[in-house]
């Protein structure tokens, strides 16, 4: 079996490699640098807590790759284990707190309780105001930017053909699979692999299949390096947007954040979303109520992505509803970087087999159709 997938971010290259571990000979063509989309500009949450139920298996899935990632990809990507912890400042974010960790239950996500003196004791330094907080122990975080190149290098060695800077101007669908042309060179396979991101649903409306969807830029930034002492990824429970923020120390020390913000709207071409210094102040402020050091640190660098949030904020995932031997996956408004070596896994299974032992049924490409 051959396979063109299309897009070089973190769900293409995962896919590549998944593909090429199950002797699938793969061609990845990317209009950039593989991992410059989205992938490299995420905050690198690996967060299962407050995930769509439905989304649990595959988040699962991810995360149990997540830890075999070093091993299998040969080099260290920064995954760290760190856990994600969740404050709360007022009784409704617990109680919704409560009601999800309770419904998340039986899908095999169980987060602790923690009240003030735990969180205290165990975190010090953190949301002096905060009445209780979730816990997920074995979440953590990744290195945004060598997640997509460890992926594409290891998929090259197994074989796969990695093509960057390969502008797609036509893809075809021809009696033996697909024909897409590039400004490198034509390239034909059985199947197709669309895990284009935020440019997905124009691959998908080419096959007649359209996707509410909507390219945003959350806004990100990051301090000076301080001295390394927060070992969770910091969130937060919470009803009012505004609060919405969260933060992590990388090991080198400084505090990465993002939230709390509107994402802004961008173009899909050029497709380059920029951060707004105007935003920056509310967003520390909402840092500050879970980490008050953060007043006296210097921010060094804002920066912002182009993402595709679909109108359910689900992915579109699965095989194509017009055209068969054509597969989806793209569109994963804002929380694909947890997922994205679930997501590789899963497609080559799909792709390989027909199946996925992974439920998908709720991302498929008709559920738009099913809802006009
Ligand atoms: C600022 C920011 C912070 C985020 N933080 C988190 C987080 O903490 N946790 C989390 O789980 N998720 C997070 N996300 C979301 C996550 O980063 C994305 O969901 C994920 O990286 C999507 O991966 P992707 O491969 O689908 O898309 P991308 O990385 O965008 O890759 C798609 C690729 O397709 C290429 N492409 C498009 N059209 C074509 C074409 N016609 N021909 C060839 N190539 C094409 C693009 O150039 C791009 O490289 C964040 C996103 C952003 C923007």
């Amino acid at each position: 079996m051959d396979v063109i997938v299309v897009g070089g971010g973190l769900m293409g290259t995962a896919s590549a490699y998944f593909l090429a571990r199950r002797g699938v000979r793969v061609t990845l063509i990317e209009r950039n640098r593989v991992g410059t989309g989205a992938t490299v500009a995420s905050f690198g949450n690996i967060r299962r807590t407050g995930r769509h139920l439905s989304q649990l298996p595959l988040a699962h899935r991810s995360r149990a790759l997540w830890g075999e990632a070093e091993k299998m990809l040969g080099r260290d990507v920064e995954f760290r284990a760190t856990g994600h912890i969740r404050l709360i400042f007022d009784p409704d974010s617990l109680a919704d707190m409560r009601a999800y960790a309770e419904a998340a239950k039986p899908w095999g996500l169980d987060l602790e309780e923690l009240g003030p003196e735990d969180i205290r004791a165990r975190f010090p330094g953190l949301g002096p105001g905060a009445i209780a907080a979730s816990l997920s122990p074995h979440d953590g975080s990744g290195n945004p930017r060598l997640i997509a190149p460890a992926f594409a290098d290891a998929a090259r060695r197994l074989g796969a053909e990695i093509v960057e800077e390969a502008a797609v101007e036509e893809i075809e669908h021809t009696r033996a699979g697909f024909r897409v042309v590039t400004s490198k060179g034509a390239f034909a396979a059985e199947r197709l692999l669309n895990v284009a991101g935020a440019w997905g649903a124009r691959i998908a409306a080419r096959f007649g299949e359209e996707v509410p969807i909507e390219a945003r830029g959350p806004q990100m930034g990051v301090t000076e390096p301080l001295p390394h002492r927060i070992l969770p990824v910091v969130g937060i429970w919470t009803r009012t947007k505004e609060y919405g923020a969260y933060l992590r120390q990388v090991e080198r020390g400084n505090i990465v954040f993002g939230g709390a913000t509107e994402r802004v709207a961008v173009e899909l071409e050029p497709g380059h979303a920029a951060a707004d210094p105007a935003r920056l102040p509310g967003q520390l402020r909402a840092i500050a109520r879970l980490l008050p050091a953060i007043a006296k640190v210097a921010v060094i660098r804002t920066w912002s992505g182009c993402e595709g949030y679909v109108r359910d904020m689900l992915p579109v995932m699965g095989p194509s509803a017009t055209t068969p031997g054509l597969f989806h996956a793209f569109g994963f408004s804002g929380h694909g970087f947890q997922l994205g070596p679930g997501v590789g896994d899963a497609m080559a299974e799909l792709i390989t087999t027909g199946r996925c032992e992974t439920p998908l049924d709720d991302f498929g490409i008709d559920r738009f159709r099913r809802a006009a």
